[in-house]
Formats: C-alpha cells, sequence, structure tokens
C-alpha cells in the first residue's frame, strides 16, 4: 500500500511538475509572441520614458518584428563645432537631441500607432566655423554616410529616416538633401532633414515663420546672429541651460564686418544673378553666403556671431515651438504620401550644390 502510494504522489508531481513546465513554456510563447507582434511591433521598455526605442538596444528578432509602413528611424545630425567662450563644441548636437525629444512627442501625439526607433546620434558635419575646436567633415563624407545609413534601412523594407539637426553649414544642408534625393530617387525612402528649410525662413525673415518665432531680425539665426550668438544661446537655455557657462552675459557681441574682397564679389555676383532672373540662387549668394565669407576671412574673426548676452530661454523655447511645427509638416507629407510622393527641401544654395564635391 505504501509503495504504491509512495509511486502516485511520484507520478503526481511528475504529471503537475509537467503540466507547469507546459504552462509555462505557453506563458513564456504567448509573453514572447505579444512582446513581438502586439500592435505590430516591439514594446519594450523605454529608455528615456517618451515612447522611443533605441536602435542599438534591439536584437536581430526584435528588429525583424518591427512592423515596416509603421516604423519611423530618427536621427540628430550635427557637427562638432566652436561655439564661442560660453557654450561646448556639442551644442548643435545637444539642441538636435532636444528638437528630435519634441519630435517623438508629438509623432506619438498625431500617429499613436507609430512604432518610433532612435539611432545614436550622429556628431559629424560639414562646414564647421575654422576655429579651434571644430571637427569638421568633408560634405562627401557626410553624405556617404547618411546614404548608406538610408540604403541599409530601405533594404531592410523600412521608409522613413528623420533628422533632426541645428547646422547651417552651406554644404552640409546640401550633402544632406543630396542623399535624400538619392535615397528616395533608387528606393523611395524618405530621409528629411527640416532644418534645410528652417534655416532659409530664419536667414531670409520668412514672414511666417518669424510671426510663429515673435521674434525680430537679429535674435532669430539670420546673418548677424548666425553662430552662438542670441538665437543659438536662446535655443541652449531652453534646451540644457546646465550647458551654457554663466559667463555669457558678460560674452561682448560679434558684430558682421564689412563686405570685402571676395565675400563683395560673391554679393555682387548675387545681385546680378538675382537682376538676371536666378531669384534664389541671387538672394542666398548675398545672404548668407557673402556675410559669412566675410566673417570667416576675417583677421579679427570671433568664433561666434551675434550677441550671446541678450540669449533667454522664452526665445530659445519659441524658437524650438516653432521649428517643431515646421518639421511636423514635413514629416506629415511624407507619412500621408507613403512612399507616391517626394518631399524635397531646397536649402540654401541649392543652385550651386556641386560645390559639396569639393574640399
Ligand atoms: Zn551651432
Amino acid at each position: 500500500m505504501i509503495p504504491q502510494l509512495i509511486q502516485s504522489i511520484k507520478n503526481f508531481r511528475k504529471r503537475n511538475l509537467q503540466l507547469i513546465a507546459e504552462v509555462l513554456v505557453a506563458f513564456d510563447m504567448v509573453r514572447i509572441l505579444g512582446t513581438m507582434v502586439s500592435g505590430g511591433a516591439v514594446r519594450m521598455k523605454h529608455t528615456d520614458g517618451i515612447g522611443v526605442l533605441e536602435y542599438v538596444e534591439l536584437s536581430l528578432p526584435e528588429i525583424e518584428a518591427l512592423e515596416r509602413e509603421k516604423t519611423v528611424f530618427l536621427m540628430s545630425v550635427s557637427p562638432i563645432e566652436a561655439h564661442g567662450p560660453h557654450l561646448p563644441v556639442g551644442t548643435d548636437v545637444f539642441i538636435a537631441s532636444e528638437l528630435l525629444n519634441r519630435y517623438v512627442s508629438e509623432l506619438k501625439k498625431n500617429h499613436p500607432e507609430l512604432t518610433l526607433v532612435k539611432l545614436p546620434s550622429l556628431y559629424v558635419g560639414s562646414d564647421a566655423v575654422p576655429a579651434p575646436g571644430s571637427l569638421s567633415v568633408p560634405a562627401t563624407h557626410l553624405e556617404g554616410i547618411l546614404t548608406a545609413y538610408g540604403e541599409g534601412l530601405a533594404k531592410q523594407g523600412f521608409r522613413y529616416l528623420f533628422i533632426a539637426d541645428n547646422h547651417g553649414g552651406p554644404r552640409h544642408q546640401m550633402a544632406i538633401e543630396a542623399a535624400a534625393r538619392k535615397l528616395w530617387k533608387k528606393r523611395r525612402f524618405y530621409l528629411i532633414d527640416p532644418f534645410g528649410l528652417v534655416f532659409r525662413y530664419m536667414v531670409q525673415h520668412d514672414p511666417n515663420f518669424m510671426r510663429r518665432t515673435g521674434l525680430g531680425p537679429g535674435e532669430c539665426g539670420d546673418s548677424p546672429d548666425s553662430h552662438a550668438g542670441t538665437n543659438e544661446t536662446s535655443l541652449m537655455l531652453a534646451c540644457c541651460p546646465e550647458k551654457v557657462r554663466r559667463n555669457y552675459k558678460e560674452v561682448e557681441p560679434s558684430l558682421p564686418p564689412p563686405l570685402r574682397g571676395g565675400a563683395a564679389f560673391v554679393a555682387f555676383l548675387g545681385r546680378l544673378i538675382y537682376s538676371l532672373g536666378g531669384r534664389k540662387l541671387g538672394r542666398d549668394l548675398q545672404d548668407p553666403l557673402a556675410y559669412t565669407l566675410a566673417w570667416v576671412s576675417d583677421p579679427d574673426m570671433k568664433p561666434y556671431m551675434g550677441g550671446p548676452a541678450k540669449a533667454s530661454k522664452e526665445a530659445g523655447e519659441a524658437m524650438l515651438v516653432a521649428r517643431v511645427e515646421v518639421a511636423m509638416e514635413l514629416f506629415e507629407k511624407a507619412l500621408q504620401s507613403g512612399g507616391k510622393e517626394p518631399v524635397h527641401i531646397e536649402p540654401m544654395l541649392w543652385g550651386i550644390r556641386l560645390l559639396r564635391k569639393f574640399p
């Protein structure tokens, strides 16, 4: 009797253990399947609490489980560049990263069906100010990296890479748009950098944009305020005030030098082309190119342009809000079109984009 009892207890335990194991396996399968397919996307612990996945944290099965049409990649792209005595050399990427987080919040709000995936920030950019501290990269290299990243995503069946950027270097912007157009032509892939458009609005005082920001000439990132001046210091006060050096209010303004030599010639050429009907290029040559050349060829050049002391967090915040609005309009066009229509931007000096090929 007793051995029989022991045997039946053993059998009972074995069956139950088996049952428990089966339940656990089934439960795990459900969990894995749930993870892989819930809403067509991987649901993972979000790293920053605003609902975005980090690409480099994903495993291959997790990447494979992402729903192709509903996944949007985002990446900050800007150079390491000297930004006066009061801002760090990573300023452009820090501002871009804040923009990217705001893009994520807006996209999540307007498109809860999307899965958003962040790529690591790319500290790469062209035409950084020629000053110690800057680590500028040839435009062809930047173009190559972005085209390759876009290709890599497109080959996996993805469709969208939205860029956050804060650098107005002319060949930087040409290279990004050239990569975007290649990717569209070859793959119907959307690489969109709204700064190519925003920068034009800032420099040439687009009335709609100026109204949105509530800012005036000389404080909106135009030529007399083009680098680490009022606008960019304001942006940093809004994005990461702890990174703004406390001396920013004592930094004396840097004023645009008069147009001489090559800069004066470029301005003349711009006026000529403008009068002959090349309105866009003619205008871009006069402002910003002639002003930029005058500044960077000035023997007393300061590694900033504008008045940092006038910066305020409020002005930076207004600029961020307006920039996110412009970006969302562009992203929305791409999301609505879904591969049917291109979303092209014409950055400054696009008419002479061949310049990006020269060192
Ligand atoms: Zn900058």
